[in-house]
């Protein structure tokens, strides 16, 4: 068997077209949907994600206000700038990059968001939305997993999902959502308590790896047939890279296409997705600003 590859990049650019015309739409009616991007610090991997996010911005015909804070940047800065951008009538999203340094409190930045404005879901008032399927923001990479089931044709209706992971920003909100009416999946979490994780996740018909450790999941995991869908991304190193690293993500990629149905790989998988999802999430900001007018 030779899974079908799920091509993240085509799909995330149908979401971002589909946020364009609406985008243009808005401006037309006299609201310029604008996200405010907060870097603190200028570690690379974040650098490199705030980057993707401005390019989306500028395709999808926002605006982009971007804030780059120093690594010593105190918590108070920080929290005073998002004071005024929540005060900023022509700001409709906050993004604050995470990881942020260590001396600040990443809790108390994400609850300083207004909810109105947390186009990353990560807020308690988003992920309450979320748990008791109220409207809201959803985050967007578990959002960006499920438009890609979709996408594919992947049935979520009584499916077995396995999510690998239950971080805030991934594993827990996917299980959620996958569990919602709307998916119908009966979802298990697995986390490093799990004993004998293979037994567990050969019995996914949709299998989510979303762990950060290379190819810990292997082709011997996976149960024949089943769809996979990798969240991870991690550096390993490669001489024969220009930058001397190349991304893989969580799942042993080659084998595991002999025995998947369909797979995502990494990069082009999950990544552009939740980029994808972001400019969707402003969007709606934007929208629910423009009719509270
Ligand atoms: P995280 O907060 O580090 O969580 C990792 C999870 O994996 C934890 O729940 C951990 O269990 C579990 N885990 C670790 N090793 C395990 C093992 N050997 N067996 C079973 N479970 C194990 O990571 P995250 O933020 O969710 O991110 C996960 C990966 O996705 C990372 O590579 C990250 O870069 C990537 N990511 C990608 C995107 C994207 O847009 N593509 C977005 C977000 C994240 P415990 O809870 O027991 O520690």
């Amino acid at each position: 068997m030779s899974a079908t590859i799920i091509d993240g990049f085509a799909v995330a650019a149908s979401v971002r077209s589909r946020v364009a015309s609406a985008v243009a739409n808005l401006k037309a009616a006299g609201t310029q949907p604008c996200l405010a991007v907060v870097l603190v610090g200028d570690d690379p991997a974040s650098v490199s994600y705030v980057a993707g996010k401005e390019k989306a911005l500028a395709e999808v015909g926002m605006a982009d206000r971007s804030y780059r804070l120093p690594v010593t940047a105190s918590e108070k800065e920080l929290l005073d700038l998002i004071a005024a951008l929540n005060a900023d009538a022509s700001v409709h999203g906050i993004l604050v990059q995470l990881p942020l340094p260590r001396h600040i409190d990443e809790a108390r930045v994400i609850l300083a968001i207004d909810p109105s404005k947390d186009v990353d879901g990560f807020h308690p008032i988003s992920v309450g939305n979320l748990v008791i399927d109220r409207p809201g923001f959803l985050p967007c990479t578990p959002h960006g997993v499920l438009v890609l089931l979709r996408e594919a044709g992947i049935a979520t209706n009584g499916a077995h999902a396995v999510i690998v992971g239950r971080s805030n920003i991934v594993g827990k909100p996917l299980a959620l959502l996958l569990a919602r009416k709307d998916c119908n999946a009966t979802v298990t979490i697995c986390h490093t308590g799990t004993r004998d994780l293979a037994s567990i996740t050969r019995q996914a018909d949709i299998l989510i790896a979303a762990v950060g450790k290379p190819r810990v999941i292997t082709a011997d995991m996976i149960k024949p047939g089943a769809a996979v869908i990798d969240v991870g991304v991690n550096r390993v190193e490669d001489s024969t890279a220009k930058k001397g690293f190349r991304l893989v993500g969580d799942v042993d990629f080659v084998p595991a296409c002999e025995v998947a149905s369909y797979i995502t790989p990494v990069p082009r998988g999950v990544g552009p997705m939740t980029i994808a999802m972001l400019m969707h999430n402003t969007l709606l900001a934007s929208e629910r600003a423009a009719e509270a007018r």
